[in-house]
């Protein structure tokens, strides 16, 4: 397994890696590594000739108030759990080759970027963007391996290859979650245990609304209108960012349910911010 810092150096690999008519699975992360990552290292080495993982804790898709400084990190431990993993090559640039002095090009992707969790994290996803066309450029791959918790950021990435016409394929892996249903997150390490608890409300409202929906409710604002009585019930909830039900194409709040749903929630325990979300299929 290489390990490689350079930008330069990681486009040179990936060169070598495409004369030798090798496919590219490119994983993109932000570290502290656990089963929902590595289920995307997995899916990736199964359909590439090639598994190339990047960690990057991207400054600038972190707002001036937001955990940048403290975001868990585990470089060591993220290591060994690639090197199990038979992972080709890890990408660990640093901030300042990333973005050296004078840097000054963005890239983003309007109108979706500002839904959901947009609304709360200005300039979150113009940062997600811009790295991603940045990684992408240098790890050269045939397929992008993306989560579902992070479903917004999918659906901006999806928009963003289409715009511009990149030439990569985009594969969006399920969420895995812990016994309780608590979606893996790094930030869940910023839990102590009774706020640990409390994240449960999160899937089982979830489910909760997805079973009123599949008992045959189709208003979205009365089933919104559950998820926060339902959310608020748990004291250590402290601000509910949004919950309802959305388009899954263009995340606009839906009223009359039909066909494919995007059920998601962004909320707040203590300070540390936790999203989730499940599609939902329905039969009309
Ligand atoms: P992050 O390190 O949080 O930026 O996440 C890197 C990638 O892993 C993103 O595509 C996430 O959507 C994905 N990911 C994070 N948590 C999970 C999870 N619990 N299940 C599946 N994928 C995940």
């Amino acid at each position: 397994m290489e390990i490689i810092r350079i930008p330069k150096v990681m486009q040179e690999t990936s060169r070598k890696f495409l004369r030798e008519v090798k496919t590219i699975g490119f994983v993109p992360t932000m570290g502290a590594l656990h089963e929902g990552h590595l289920s995307l290292v997995r899916r990736a080495k199964q359909d590439n000739h090639v598994a190339v993982v990047s960690i990057f804790v991207n400054p600038i898709q972190f707002g001036p108030t937001e955990d940048f400084e403290r975001y868990p990190r585990d470089i060591e431990g993220d290591i060994e759990k690639l090197r199990k993993e038979d992972v080709d090559t890890i990408f660990m640039p640093d901030v300042s080759s990333m973005y050296p002095e004078g840097f000054s090009t963005y890239v983003e992707v309007v109108d979706i970027s500002e839904r959901l969790c947009g609304a709360f994290r200005p300039g979150h996803f113009k940062g997600v963007t811009t790295v991603v066309t940045k990684l992408l450029n240098i790890v050269k791959p045939k397929i992008l391996y993306l989560g579902q918790k992070d479903y917004q950021q999918s659906v901006v990435i999806k928009r963003l290859l289409k715009d511009l016409d990149m030439d990569v394929d985009i594969v969006v892996c399920p969420t895995i979650r812990e016994k309780d249903g608590l979606a893996m997150s790094s930030r869940n390490m910023y839990l102590d245990n009774e706020q640990r608890n409390a994240a449960r409300i999160i899937y089982r409202c979830l489910i909760e609304a997805s079973e009123i929906i599949k008992a045959g409710i189709k208003d979205g604002v009365y089933i919104k209108n559950i998820m926060f009585k339902k959310l608020k019930e748990e004291p250590l909830v402290s601000t509910i960012d949004y919950a309802g039900v959305y388009d899954p194409d263009t995340l606009v709040e839906i009223n009359e349910i039909k066909k494919e749903i995007l059920l998601a929630i962004a909320l707040r325990i203590g300070n540390t911010r936790l999203i989730d979300n499940i599609l939902l299929e329905i039969n009309t």
